[in-house]
């Protein structure tokens, strides 16, 4: 199928659009018409080379959301018309011990990232949601529930289920003293889920800006790290942070935060970080851990979850020759949404 998507030709190149074909239906894909795609991080991450070489022409973009315009023989869970899914993987193995327990994104075999991984049976590398259409295999296809406006849902599939997954991970309910530092893309995201699963939630943040943005979406209030008597009052007052903060930093001045047993979750993929203090893990039992997205299963859960309780991303809609207009923002600051790319503005 000859489709249209936006490509970086080398790093840190600027998205250009870039004429491709997808694959022929096999028995167990899906064909989707990409109807919007969410601008995540990683993406930004991806085409600067900061996760090392990339096979370029490369189209990014794995938050997708989109109508099915096809399926192969052998599909039994849609039909063409449905509206649905994709995140960040698009296959694995299906048989390791992590695939058999729905944490594809543990695959011992390695999974197949939607864009930039070679595809598991004909070695051709995977192109992301930037683009018009998409050929995903069933399994890692999700359904969008109906009551979820569709021009806005489309980052529930990466910032939602990898904010969702620790959070539930981490056993947050009701009255649960959650913590969130940093308010973007995945901050406000893992908000909105906390206050939903009736957790006390404070957005820490270096901007005392914040508050406004912080209440809007249910939090309590903020906590301003760069006040350091704040900081010091706010000693033991968390059970579990959630650290979404995309750029290398410091978690040292986080770890005092949490009570007895409280634990600090990364889920950007950074790189290197300060080296951890010791005295606050120790004294408290205090842990630092990480979490990778979340399974296909986990991933339909939040959507289903995000229905239930009328939960959406903030979004701002852009056209496709918006796109590296937003990358620039998104390269300067970590804005309280989503930039989502319309993509009835890309045509053939
Ligand atoms: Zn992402
Ligand atoms: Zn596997």
């Amino acid at each position: 199928m000859k489709t249209i998507g936006y490509a970086a030709h080398g790093v840190s190149e600027e998205l250009v659009p870039y004429h491709f074909e997808r694959r022929e239906l096999r028995s167990n894909d899906v064909s989707i018409e990409i109807l919007f795609s969410g601008i995540c991080h990683s993406d930004l991450h991806t085409i600067n080379g900061d996760w090392g070489d990339q096979p370029y022409p490369l189209i990014p973009g794995h938050e997708i959301i989109g109508k099915v315009v096809g399926v192969g023989a052998d599909v039994k869970t849609f039909k063409v018309g449905d509206h649905v899914g994709v995140g960040c993987m698009v296959d694995s193995c299906q048989e390791c011990k992590q695939c058999k327990g729905h944490e594809e994104q543990f695959c011992s075999n390695g999974f197949t990232a939607t864009y930039g991984s070679k595809d598991r049976v004909d070695g051709s590398i995977t192109q992301g949601g930037y683009s018009k259409h998409i050929v995903v295999r069933e399994e890692f296809v999700v359904n969008v529930p109906k009551q979820l406006d569709i021009s806005k849902a489309a980052p529930i599939l990466c910032a939602g289920i990898t904010t969702y997954s620790p959070l539930k991970k981490w056993n947050v309910t009701k009255g649960t003293r959650v913590g969130v530092i940093g308010l973007g893309g995945l901050g406000h995201m893992g908000v909105k889920l906390a206050v939903a699963m009736g957790a006390e939630v404070t957005v820490i943040t270096r901007s005392k800006d914040k508050l406004e943005s912080a209440k809007a979406i249910g939090a309590k209030g903020i906590l301003v790290s760069t006040d350091a008597s704040a900081m010091e009052k706010a000693s033991n007052s968390f059970d579990f942070i959630l650290d979404t903060v995309p750029v290398k930093h410091d978690f040292n001045i986080y770890t005092p935060l949490l009570d007895i047993d409280g634990s600090l979750v990364v889920v950007g993929q950074i790189g290197a970080m300060e080296e951890p203090q010791t005295l606050p893990l120790i004294f408290g039992r205090r842990r630092i851990s990480g979490s990778l997205i979340g399974g296909v299963k986990e991933t339909q859960e939040v959507l289903d979850f995000c229905a239930e309780h009328g939960i959406l991303p903030e979004v701002e809609t852009i056209t496709a020759l918006e796109i590296n207009k937003a990358w620039e923002s998104l390269q300067k600051s970590n804005p309280a949404h989503r930039y989502v790319i319309d993509m009835n503005s890309l045509n053939l």
